[in-house]
């Protein structure tokens, strides 16, 4: 029997564990609602851990190690959890906490830089050895792969496509700046710009998909209606794809990669979408850095981030 490694993907609403071989094949896996609690919280991740461990029969001397990947600002280094609005740990040390729990190594990065390592081994990017991978969610984030490898810079915090500023001057951002590609462009912003049309009395196609209650309206809502042909519902997904292409191009140019693959909710709205991005895109890179170019879907799904952390434990313990 060989070895194994264990990797955790730790969402704000849920936590994803999985026990893999060398391959990368899942030999037993669980999913939990993610607990609130901050002491709580560590202790799930211990039983998950060794229930996935205890269900595969695995001895625990076979496994090498543990990769975890946490939304927020993660220093990859310490393993240390910097900022993570989704989770009730700040400042929180939970590579030598988990460590001293389990007594096995482990490693901690920025969910999206591994959803981008995620695809490279396992999904989209197989193959390329130049990518970026850029999910449009409640928030927009990105990892990239150079020459085969992680690009984290100098200090881990490579990839903030979402902060890269789209629209000088335009809405406040979370992060306290302006006309950041998250607030013109993301899920949140999608379904932000809904609402509002709705209130102004239109949007009425948009509206009635949301059963009549402006509150349910979101970026979900909008892909529906533009599926269905609701121009109100396009000229929104225009607006989006068409700041998602100067982020592109962005990105494009600066680091000539052979591959993006975009992920996230706003991406399931469908190929109709994706379309919309890849003529923008089109448009606004230049021709060189573009013509070897492919766009494509993520595949791994909501495996993107377990994958990805069984990819770190992979590189890190074997
Ligand atoms: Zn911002």
């Amino acid at each position: 029997m060989g070895n194994y490694v264990v990797g955790i993907d730790l969402g704000g609403t849920k936590i994803y564990t999985a026990l893999a071989n060398l391959s990368g094949e899942i030999v037993a896996e669980e999913i939990e609602p993610t607990t609130k609690d901050e002491t709580k919280l560590l202790h799930q991740l211990g039983r998950m851990v060794k229930g996935v461990i205890a269900k595969s029969a695995v001895p625990k001397e076979k496994v090498l190690g543990i990769g975890i990947g946490a939304p927020g600002t993660v220093d990859y280094r310490t393993g240390t959890l910097i900022t993570a609005p989704n989770l009730p740990w700040q400042n929180y040390p939970l590579k030598i906490n988990l460590q001293a729990l389990l007594r096995l190594p482990v490693e901690v990065d920025n969910d999206a830089n591994l959803a981008a390592l995620g695809e490279y081994r396992y999904g989209a990017g197989r193959g390329h050895r130049d990518l970026v991978y850029v999910t449009v969610s409640t928030g927009i984030g990105a990892g990239i792969i150079i020459d085969g490898q992680l690009y984290r810079g100098s200090s881990g915090s490579a990839g903030e496509l979402g902060h890269t500023i789209v629209e000088p001057g335009g809405p406040r951002c979370n992060c306290g700046r302006r006309g950041c590609l998250e607030v013109m462009a993301s899920g949140t912003a999608i379904g932000e710009r809904a609402r509002q049309l709705v209130a102004e009395g239109f949007g009425q196609e948009i509206l009635k998909l949301a059963q009549g209650n402006i509150e349910a309206i979101n970026a979900k809502t909008v892909g529906e209606a533009f599926l269905a042909g609701d121009p109100e519902a396009k000229g929104i997904l225009n607006e989006a794809a068409f700041y998602l292409g100067i982020g592109l191009a962005n990105v494009v140019n600066l680091l000539n990669p052979s591959l993006i693959v975009l992920g996230g909710g706003v991406i399931n709205i469908g190929e109709p979408f994706l379309e919309l991005i890849r003529e923008e895109l089109a448009e606004k890179a230049l021709p060189q850095p573009y013509k070897d170019l492919t766009v494509k879907k993520a595949v791994l799904g909501s495996k993107t981030g377990v994958m990805g952390a069984i990819a770190l434990a992979l590189e890190r313990f074997s």
